[in-house]
């Protein structure tokens, strides 16, 4: 299975992962990034970055390359990305597979409001709540449009508006670790912790917190995705490359 090229669409840790797992198991890999990112962490193999300008650009790329495989290993919450991974495979004629880690699930102790999308999660805190915010940067101006909503907004990269009195950036990479974030929640008196539900180890830390703190979780639950071939499993997503394609 020599230099068999596979394209991996990727913008998370598990991409990063999945390209050093496919590398070493004798694949070309290229990872394809948004290039919203200053200084994005770097896979091993080729990377390329911005967008392709839709399906059909995406496939263009993947014939012109010769990939032989699609892998979608982009956030849960990267939907646009997602349907353009699955058409374009579909139109270049090359598998596709998703790696999708599974969503945290609320345990005993856990005080959820699941909502659908972030204007739900702005509607549903209540009034002068003051909200750990971890939602990214581009959902930011949509909490801070309510004038009497107040507290911290944690992010990778610094947004482009400037934040409204009451709120406070905060810039910082997870892990995190979970006395860190009481200590964080309590310092600031939080009342409400805001989450897209991403899964994964690396910020679950934070639920285990607010369950700690008795906390009420606003939860955005997950866009859909295409209906396709999904390992929730780095390893076995690799056994699938190396015994099909
Ligand atoms: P999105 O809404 O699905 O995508 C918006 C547009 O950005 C896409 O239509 C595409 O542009 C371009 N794009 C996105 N991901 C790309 C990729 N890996 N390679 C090439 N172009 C890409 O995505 P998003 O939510 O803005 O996320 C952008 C990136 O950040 C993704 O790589 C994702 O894995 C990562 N990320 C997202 C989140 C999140 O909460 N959404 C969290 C952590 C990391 P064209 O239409 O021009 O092709």
């Amino acid at each position: 299975m020599p230099d068999k090229r596979i394209l991996i669409l990727g913008g998370t840790q598990d991409a990063i992962e999945i390209a050093q797992l496919a590398h070493a198991a004798g694949y070309d890999v290229t990872t394809s990034l948004a290039g919203v990112t200053r200084a994005p962490k770097l896979p091993i193999g080729a990377v390329r970055s911005g967008g392709f300008g839709g399906a059909e650009a995406m496939a263009a790329f993947i014939r012109a390359q010769g990939f032989v495989a699609v892998v979608d290993a982009t956030h849960p919450f990267a939907a646009q990305i997602s349907r353009a991974g699955f058409e374009a495979a579909g139109l270049a004629a090359i598998p596709y597979a998703r790696l999708e880690r599974p969503a945290w699930q609320a345990q005993s102790g856990d005080n959820w409001v699941c909502v659908p999308d972030i204007a739900a999660a702005v509607a549903a805190l209540p009034p002068n709540a003051k909200v750990f915010l971890t939602v990214g940067r581009k959902a930011v101006p949509q909490f801070m449009a309510r004038a009497d909503l107040s507290g911290i907004a944690r992010m990778i990269e610094p947004p482009p508006q400037t934040f409204t009195p009451g709120w406070t950036l905060l810039l910082a990479r997870p892990p995190f670790d979970v006395e860190e974030e009481k200590g964080l929640m309590q310092l600031e008196c939080i009342t409400h912790l805001v989450t897209k539900n991403s899964g994964g180890e690396m910020t679950r830390s934070k639920l285990v917190a607010a369950r700690d703190l008795f906390l009420p979780v606003i939860m955005i639950e997950r866009p859909d995705k295409p209906k396709a071939l999904c390992f929730s499993d780095l390893v076995l997503l690799t056994k699938f490359l190396a015994e099909n394609i």
